[in-house]
């Protein structure tokens, strides 16, 4: 019988079209950490996810909000003295998580991540009001009103459309998008 891959094989899987070179090859050096414009706000630096994977702590690092707090800037990328792509790695810790339906309660960046998915699914098209569900009762009364006003304001404008807008042969788009994303099948 096959064994199961371990989680830090699995992570090495996702990360293998990135032509960067395995988390495995990490010194521990910290530059990743020290360069991270967000690391004060992470549960665990870049640095100390890495050391994690290889250690297949996988349950303490899908119940953590690193990777949804990374901003993508990619400082650590072309910091690392070793050629790994942290950057992508923190992407594909977010997928992970949503194809296992494990995150950390409370977090913003999940849902609003798989809204955005579907919504692409389901129209071709990113439409912020929709989004905008997925962020907006995490915020006080005041300001949700005021954002509320905001983006009347951008529809009487014609800057936000009122309806969803979609794409031609859309069909063909959700076939395509099914195999890359394993959110099962779309609405
Ligand atoms: S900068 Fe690179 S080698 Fe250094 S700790 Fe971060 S990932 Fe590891
Ligand atoms: S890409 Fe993410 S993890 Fe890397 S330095 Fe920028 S915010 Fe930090």
């Amino acid at each position: 019988m096959p064994l199961r891959p371990s989680f830090s094989e699995e992570i090495a899987g996702l990360l293998h079209a990135t032509h960067a070179n395995p988390i495995k090859t990490c010194i521990q050096c910290g530059t990743c950490s020290g360069s991270c414009p967000v690391a004060k706000f992470m549960d665990y630096s870049p640095r100390k996810i890495i050391a994690m994977i290889n250690a297949d702590l996988k349950d303490r690092i899908l119940n953590c909000n690193t990777y949804w707090y990374c901003a993508s800037c990619y400082y650590c990328t072309v910091r690392c003295p070793r050629g790994i792509d942290i950057a992508e790695l923190m992407y594909a810790l977010k997928r992970y998580s949503i194809w296992k339906n494990q995150y950390k309660e409370g977090l913003v960046g999940p849902v609003f991540s798989e809204t955005f998915v579907k919504t692409i699914i389901k129209s071709g098209r990113s439409y912020e009001p929709v989004l905008a569900t997925s962020y907006l009762f995490t915020f006080g009364l005041q300001e949700m009103l005021m954002e509320a006003q905001t983006a009347t304001n951008l529809m009487l404008k014609g800057r936000i459309p009122v309806l969803p807008p979609r794409i031609k042969r859309l069909e063909n788009f959700k076939k395509v998008i099914q195999k890359i994303i394993p959110l099962g099948k779309p609405e």
